[in-house]
């Protein structure tokens, strides 16, 4: 079997999906398994309801399901059979008025988050399931939940993996081997209880590749927008290439360091088992895409030691100078449990004889880390940064690459370098507004002129 995943861009439109159902049809042989996202902009919609509810705007409240509800039941009048899936949105949508009416003037806990923001999915994969019918498909419709079971880490929830192996196995296999084409949610699970969960933004990658874990599938096929894993995002560098291929751990920095194609955790539930991953865009069905895969034959671009260039924005760079961690030991336990304990994440770490920096993405729950890090020693904090990620070949054994990346990337000003073990990334921050330029002038150095 193979899985077949559709991000919120192939599932857009009415047209959208009528290509999705021609790129089924194409794989029933394969026996597919179809994992949606909601329909492009759905679950950003789904989410500003809850700062409605907030503000306590009734009527905004009332206009704003309406719309979302509207868009789903206007593709629905474009594409034949998907109004078999209507009733059941408009029923759900019903009852998510209520029980946000209910809620209004007051800050949604993120358990209600959870379960608001997991509508899209339901309902964009309702539509897909009835078009699919109406094309002869024999499309099956399943709830997720009961199957992807996590835990309650709302937002952030992470899987019960060998539950979910064994509900995946016990649910989805027969009908799979009834010759049916289940077609069901990503992002979305549920808590033993029930309790509707989500495993945060983007996370429907996730969830496609959990299930080809627990299938035991040839292949998962992430469909997108954009050709492939690519040298650089192409809206900054026109001249950016597809990569053919990419081993998992290149295409897992690349989703850490910002290139938005894959979700970080994808390749994670495949390494053990093997399973290639191919990134595809669905309205060029007939490109190859990027196969990800342990024994990927990398090939080099041109005779450029660099494969990918890719950056985040929005990240804040926190400096600890501690004059007392000269010869001594524990300091950096002492300061990674002040992160550990409010659950920050860290991306990337640059260590001196007296001081440290690193990086985070979430400026939430930054206050209190910066406080306790304070009794450390003296710690400032630099917001409005980017991470540029350089990711190719044996980068470390490279002579004369630093200074090949940093003569490109001037005039702009570096400021946290970081190469990993792993010897197929450096790391840098610049600030943000130096991002876009830094990685076309490394991509013209690395890859020639635009
Ligand atoms: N619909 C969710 C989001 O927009 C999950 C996904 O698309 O992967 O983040
Ligand atoms: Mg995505």
């Amino acid at each position: 079997m193979i899985v077949c995943k559709f991000g919120g861009t192939s599932v857009a439109d009415a047209a959208a999906i009528e290509r999705l159902v021609r790129i089924v049809a194409a794989r029933a042989a394969e026996r597919p398994l179809v994992v949606v996202s909601a329909l492009a902009g759905v679950t950003d919609g789904l989410l500003r309801l809850a700062m409605t509810v907030h503000q306590g705007d009734e009527k905004a409240l009332g206009a704003d399901i309406e719309a979302l509800l509207l868009r789903h039941e206007t593709v629905a009048l474009e594409l034949p059979g998907a109004e078999a899936g209507v009733d059941a949105i408009r029923l759900e949508a019903t009852a998510l008025h209520s029980t946000l009416v209910a809620a209004l003037g007051r800050r949604l806990r993120p358990a209600e988050l959870d379960e608001v923001a997991g509508h899209g999915e339901l309902w964009s994969s309702r539509l897909v399931a009835g078009a699919m019918a109406n094309a002869g498909l024999p499309a099956a419709w399943t709830d997720i939940r009961p199957i992807m079971v996590t835990d309650d880490r709302f937002g952030r929830a992470t899987p019960y993996v060998q539950v979910v192996n064994n509900r995946a196995r016990e649910c989805l296999k027969p009908l799979l081997e009834g010759d049916l084409i289940p077609v069901t949610q990503g992002f979305i699970g549920a808590t033993a209880d029930g309790v509707p969960t989500t495993f945060g933004r983007g996370g429907s990658d996730f969830s496609a590749a959990l299930l080809g874990a627990a299938l035991g599938a040839e292949r998962v096929e992430i469909w997108t927008d954009v050709d492939g894993l690519m040298t650089a995002d192409p809206r900054i560098v026109p001249s950016a290439r597809t990569l053919a291929a990419a081993s998992y751990e290149e295409a897992a920095e690349l989703a850490t360091f910002g290139a938005k194609v894959l979700h970080p955790a994808t390749a994670m539930p495949l390494v053990r088992a093997g399973i290639p991953i191919v990134v595809l865009n669905s309205t060029r069905p007939e490109l190859p895409g990027t196969t990800i895969e342990p024994a990927a034959e990398l090939e080099r671009i041109g005779d450029s030691p660099i494969r990918s260039i890719s950056w985040k924005r929005g990240i804040t760079v926190i400096n600890v100078r501690a004059p007392r961690m000269l010869g001594a030991y524990g300091f950096l336990r002492t300061m990674f449990e002040v992160f550990e304990r409010h659950e920050v994440v860290v991306d990337v770490l640059a260590s001196g004889e007296i001081s440290v920096s690193l990086t985070v993405e979430d400026p939430a729950r930054l206050e209190p880390v910066v406080r306790e890090l304070g009794e450390l020693g003296e710690v400032w904090t630099e917001d409005r940064r980017a991470i540029v990620a350089v990711v190719g070949i044996g980068l470390r054994r490279t002579p004369g690459l630093a200074s090949r990346i940093f003569g490109a990337v001037q005039p702009a000003n570096v400021e946290v370098i970081s190469q990993g073990a792993s010897a197929i990334n450096m790391t840098f921050v610049v600030r943000e507004e130096d991002g876009p330029d830094v990685v076309r002038r490394l991509h013209a150095e690395f890859f020639g002129a635009a």
